[in-house]
């Protein structure tokens, strides 16, 4: 008797979670057509979709108005809290259904912007990527300005001087494919020692002018990405390693290979087929792709690969590499003044010559860097906190997840999780 009942409860559980898994699915499904709805009306929305091509095609043979998305959003907001699993559900439901749950928070307030609502920089960015960056001062910065004064010593405006010494570590544009090429197979060797990839995975890299960013990734499905590199600007030597591991090993491409293959294709979950932009999703992608190239490249290691690879295939003189990197370290400090500059333009506190002034004053950034980073303010707005914020939360994660010591397969196990499974912004601070 007591086996039957103990097989009679499995059996129940077993067509509970089955229920569960076809709602979700079918909630799921509803949210890729919101998403792919939104791509209508916010070019930029949409960054990667490869589920069923049909979905896509009854999107474009008639648009939505906003209004109806945002009915529509509401009914499924409301569908899917009733579809909550039960607290003894196992982690990854949970984590399924919670974010579905925000995803679609964020996909109604970005609706809401579309249609006039105004919210302040941190309201923003709490809507759509569910974290609020910390507020600095111009005199918090004044510490690492010292220390680069101090580094860079001369006359006339810091920013010139680092300017002039940064001018040195440009990559020559007949070197640039080269180099980068070089820094792909560094990054793709360390992260395949440490992450298993489904064969077949691969990307193409092209080389594009025009843009506000300096790299993209263009998942397409099918353990494929396209990369574009931007060379409206002369590229300097650390952004090879930086953009190949953002971009790839173990960043974009990796994060999106592993959610097509551990949740799109192992479990059916058709909501994570389709990326959009303005979502939490986004701080996780940033966040992961920045602390990605700590990862894969730990500081002496770091210094290494640019020594004995990198500056070498560049022409450039490995000697430098040391007193290079101790200044750039030193800049990457100033790396909140970027956010701080975007929220006071996007407060309406100061103008675009005024941010940009901000970012060349705070942030070093050069006259045509900075003037670059306004028109990237223009068209992403508090998007930006999802590349610094983000990777401090990734990082304090993942080092406490993974004890924080020096083992390194420990942090890449925790990190392989985190970019496998759907944990919002808000759960990495647990
Ligand atoms: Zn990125």
């Amino acid at each position: 008797m007591r086996m039957i009942g103990v097989v009679a409860a499995a059996a129940a559980a077993a067509t509970m979670a089955c229920a569960q898994d076809s709602d979700m699915n079918t909630l799921g499904e509803q949210y890729v057509r919101l998403v792919l709805a939104m791509g209508q009306h916010d070019a930029d929305y949409v960054d990667a979709y490869y589920g069923p091509p049909e979905w896509r095609r009854e999107v474009d043979a008639k648009k939505i108005p906003l209004a109806e998305i945002t009915t529509r959003a509401a009914a499924l907001a409301k569908e899917t809290a009733a579809a909550a699993p039960p607290a003894s559900a196992d982690e990854l439901t949970r984590l399924r259904h919670d974010y579905l749950a925000r995803q679609l928070e964020a996909l109604r307030a970005r609706a809401a912007m579309l249609t006039g609502t105004r919210l302040s920089f941190d309201e923003e960015s709490q809507a759509l990527y569910d974290a609020v960056a910390p507020t600095h001062t111009e005199a918090e910065f004044a510490s690492v300005l010292a220390a680069l004064e101090a580094k860079l010593p001369g006359r006339g405006p810091l920013v010139d001087r680092y300017d002039e010494f940064h001018k040195q570590f440009v990559i020559a544009p007949d070197r640039l494919d080269a180099v980068f090429k070089a820094a792909i197979d560094g990054c793709r060797s360390r992260t395949l020692q440490h992450i298993q990839l489904p064969p077949g995975e691969s990307f193409t890299v092209e080389y594009v002018t025009g843009k506000s960013w300096s790299g993209y990734n263009w998942y397409q499905g099918n353990y494929r990405s396209l990369i574009q590199v931007n060379t409206d600007l002369p590229i300097y030597i650390d952004r090879a390693v930086d953009l190949a591991c953002h971009e790839g090993y173990p960043g974009h491409h990796v994060y999106n290979v592993l959610l097509e293959k551990m949740l799109v294709r192992d479990r059916g979950w058709v909501e994570f087929s389709v990326y959009p932009l303005h979502s939490p999703q986004s701080l996780i992608a940033e966040g992961s792709a920045n602390y990605g190239i700590d990862v894969a490249f730990p500081r002496p290691e770091r210094l290494q690969f640019e020594r004995t690879v990198i500056f070498p295939t560049a022409g450039l003189d490995a000697g430098a590499v040391e007193g290079y990197y101790a200044v750039l370290s030193l800049v990457d400090r100033l790396s909140y003044a970027g956010n701080e500059a975007a929220r006071r333009y996007l407060n309406g506190q100061i103008d675009r010559a005024a941010a940009a002034r901000w970012l060349e004053r705070y942030g070093l950034y050069s006259t045509p860097r900075a003037q670059q980073r306004v028109r990237f303010i223009d068209q992403y707005r508090s998007y930006v906190i999802n590349y610094n914020l983000g990777k401090d939360m990734v990082a304090r994660y993942v080092e406490a997840e993974s004890g924080g010591g020096s083992d390194t397969s420990r942090r890449w196990d925790v990190f392989t999780r985190l970019l496998s499974s759907p944990r919002l912004p808000s759960g990495l601070a647990r």
